[in-house]
């Protein structure tokens, strides 16, 4: 017993000794290897952290058992190890950096007035009565929803102009002829702000074998920030969702609505929840 209360004491005596730059660097380390992981998970880079995590192994088994020529060659392998994971990884490196620029630039955007929904809500039904229209007609089109990471960059690629989304704009944009249907119209705030921009181009091996640059290119502005993307396939027709490096393929144009409304509109859909719960009743409202 009075050892379990010793235990106690010398616990409760470390957890006396955290500083607030204790959590601090336990709160970014944590950060790098949740990042680390989730890279891990979305690229190859599993199989070749298990091939590196096996050389450390025999590494130490090497070490532990006096084997001087294996050890040194293994300890040479596992930094040339090193290098090559820089070498191998550097797209996905950079991205990540990519990220944390584009991300901490975006802080700034925070600041800044939202869109009025009406604006959004207004630009969502029409892209969603032009999608269900080109979709119908095999028209090939790509559009970027921004959110909070700042795509200007995207924006100055193409050509930029400031204008209420419409359907028959959208369309117009769109037309095979038309001299601004290739690439992608950005969408900032409920408004056209630019059309026929590059985006960057996903290097996702995992993407089906009939889905061509123009998904592609929707997928790389996903993965590389939180907008959403919308695609029409030209050869299909059909109706795809890009939203964080994952691509929803053929949807009708109600449920391309739905994702839209859900992810563009947060706050209304939690006031719409909102209300409905508080007509329901009390516990209700907490479980919503
Ligand atoms: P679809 O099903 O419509 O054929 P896809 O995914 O097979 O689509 P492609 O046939 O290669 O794609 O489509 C080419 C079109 O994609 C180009 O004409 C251009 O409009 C668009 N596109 C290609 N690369 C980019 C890019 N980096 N940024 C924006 N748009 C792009
Ligand atoms: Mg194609």
């Amino acid at each position: 017993m009075s050892s379990i209360l010793q235990y106690l004491h010398s616990a409760v005596e470390y957890v006396r000794l955290i500083t607030l730059s204790d959590v601090i660097d336990i709160a970014i380390l944590t950060y790098i290897a949740y990042k680390v992981i989730g890279l891990l998970q979305r690229t190859n880079a599993a199989k070749v952290a298990k091939a590196l995590l096996l050389l450390m192994v025999a590494l130490w088994l090497s070490y532990q058992f006096n084997l001087n020529a294996i050890n040194f060659m293994l300890s040479k392998a596992v930094e040339l190890g090193l290098l090559a994971l820089v070498i191998i990884f550097q797209p996905e490196i950079r991205r990540f950096l990519e990220q944390i620029g584009t991300n901490s630039v975006s802080i700034s955007r925070f600041f800044r007035e939202d869109a009025p929904s009406t604006e959004l809500e207004k630009a969502i039904s029409e892209t969603v009565v032009a999608y269900g229209e080109m979709a119908k007609n095999r028209v090939g089109a790509l559009t970027v929803f921004e959110r909070t990471t700042d795509l200007s960059n995207v924006i100055s690629s193409g050509t930029a102009f400031q204008s209420s989304v419409s359907s028959e704009l959208l369309k117009n944009i769109f037309y095979p002829k038309a001299p601004l249907h290739d690439g992608a119209v950005i969408i900032r705030k409920g408004k056209i702000a630019a059309a026929a921009c590059m985006l960057p181009m996903s290097e996702s091996m995992n993407l089906s074998k009939d889905l061509g640059m123009r998904h592609r290119a929707g997928l790389g502005m996903s993965e590389r920030s939180d907008a959403v993307v919308a695609i029409v396939s030209e050869e299909t027709g059909a109706i795809s969702v890009s939203i964080g490096g994952n691509l929803r393929r053929h949807l009708s144009p109600e449920t391309l609505g739905r994702v839209l409304r859900n992810e563009l509109l947060p706050r209304q859909e939690d006031d719409r929840r909102t209300r409905r719960s508080g007509r329901e009743g009390r516990r209700r409202h907490e479980d919503a």
